[in-house]
């Protein structure tokens, strides 16, 4: 039986990550993919790479910082997968998102972008003269100016896939899709893994990045971490370009916070999050969803106008939750990495820190 040092189960943008990771520090490594690498959840993204502005409510700088990195290493490596994605919040009168407590964020944003080294532009907060001649989209809703960032565009997340895929292969890391594992054992020191095809390796770390399906595998007990809830996410696309140039923020009365984001000729609207007790049951989208969706998109942002045969399609994923509040799912911020025993289990909360994700997983599984 073939031994690894480490053995990754899941190719999403996790095991993707990690895999190169593992294999750049010189760890042989094997990935194992159930279907086709980065179709999961990690396919049905709003695409939006995060410079991590929205983390300065909470004065969560070293969350700010962490992806900063993560999106200027992102974005420099891979030119053709990334674009800067300029963006825009309208501003309230009163509160945190006023001007004045805005003004200040962007110059504290700006200042750690200079010193991470962010190749993308500093925030700005624009005038309300100015939305009104640019951006027909926010005309009525920008009374008070907005604020300007930016973030990055996944063009087409297969081309991240792609590359990820090839650097592991360069670095001699092996990779076997339309591999589903069965089960995982311990046999002294190490750790066996077996596919449904009755093939099986070994390896002193065995690390799951299976997002929804981590029970998916036959695995001891005793060995587990704890099970988070889970919530349904949906992204609707439709076919009309609400704006050519810019990535828009709108909240509605009740607080949810919808984006839409440029996508091909269309647009990209999300997200809406509802609870999704059993994992066992596909994600799926209902028609009511869909309809209360749109009824709070176009309260949120009432120019655009969104009908159901506007829609192209519908991007869902299943994303781990803390539990709900009258605002909708609160989702888990940060990735969480259950250590036990040389078994590590991971579930991943955003695409954008794959990288740095990566990192901390190789030091929690303490391979060296
Ligand atoms: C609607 C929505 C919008 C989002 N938007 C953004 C965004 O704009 N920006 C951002 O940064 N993040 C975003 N996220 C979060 C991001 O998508 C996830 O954090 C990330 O994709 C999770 O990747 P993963 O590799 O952990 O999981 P997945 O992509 O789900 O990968 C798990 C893999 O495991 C494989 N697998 C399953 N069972 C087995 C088995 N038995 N054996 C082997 N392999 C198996 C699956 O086939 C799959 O490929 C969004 C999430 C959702 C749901």
């Amino acid at each position: 039986m073939e031994l690894f040092d480490l053995i990754i189960i899941g190719g999403g943008i996790s095991g993707l990550g990690l895999a190169r990771e593992a294999s750049l520090a010189g760890h042989s490594t094997l990935l194992l993919e159930a279907k086709r690498c980065g179709e999961a959840t990690s396919n049905n993204t709003l695409r939006i790479i995060h410079g991590g502005f929205r983390y300065l409510q909470n004065f969560d700088i070293p969350r700010v910082i962490r992806s900063l990195n993560d999106q200027s290493a992102l974005i420099t490596e891979i030119p053709e997968a990334v674009k800067p994605l300029p963006c825009l919040m309208p501003l309230a009168r009163f509160g945190m998102k006023s001007r004045i407590p805005v003004t200040c964020a962007t110059m504290l944003y700006g200042g750690i972008m200079r010193i991470t080294g962010s190749p993308l532009p500093s925030p700005t907060v624009v005038s309300h003269h100015t939305i009104q001649r640019d951006v027909p989209l926010l005309r009525d809703q920008a009374p008070h100016g907005a604020l300007c960032w930016y973030d990055g565009l996944m063009v087409n997340p297969s081309v991240i896939t792609a590359h990820l895929k090839s650097q592991i292969a360069t670095l001699n890391g092996q990779l076997r899709e339309e591999t589903p594992v069965e089960s995982m054992r311990r046999d002294g020191a190490h750790l066996i893994v077996t596919a449904t095809t009755g093939e099986a390796w070994s390896a002193r770390h065995v690390i799951t990045t299976l997002g929804p399906f981590l029970d998916s595998i036959d695995t001891p007990q005793e060995l587990q971490g704890p099970r988070p809830l889970w919530c349904r996410g949906f992204n609707i696309i439709i076919k009309r370009q609400l704006d050519p140039t810019y990535g828009i923020s709108a909240e509605s009365a009740d607080g949810r916070l919808f984006f839409c984001v440029p996508r091909d000729s269309g647009t990209a609207i999300g997200t809406w999050y509802i609870p999704h007790l059993d994992i066992s049951v596909p994600p799926s989208v209902s028609e009511h969803e869909i309809a209360q969706f749109l009824k709070a998109f176009n309260t949120a942002l009432p120019t655009a106008q969104v009908a159901t045969n506007e829609i192209s399609h519908i991007d869902v994923g299943i994303l781990p939750m803390h539990g709900t509040s009258t605002k909708g799912p609160n989702l888990i911020a940060h990735e969480k990495i259950h250590e036990k025993d040389g078994y590590v289990e991971v579930l991943s909360t955003k695409y954008t820190t794959f990288r740095s994700q990566a990192r901390a997983i190789l030091a929690a599984a303490k391979i060296g």
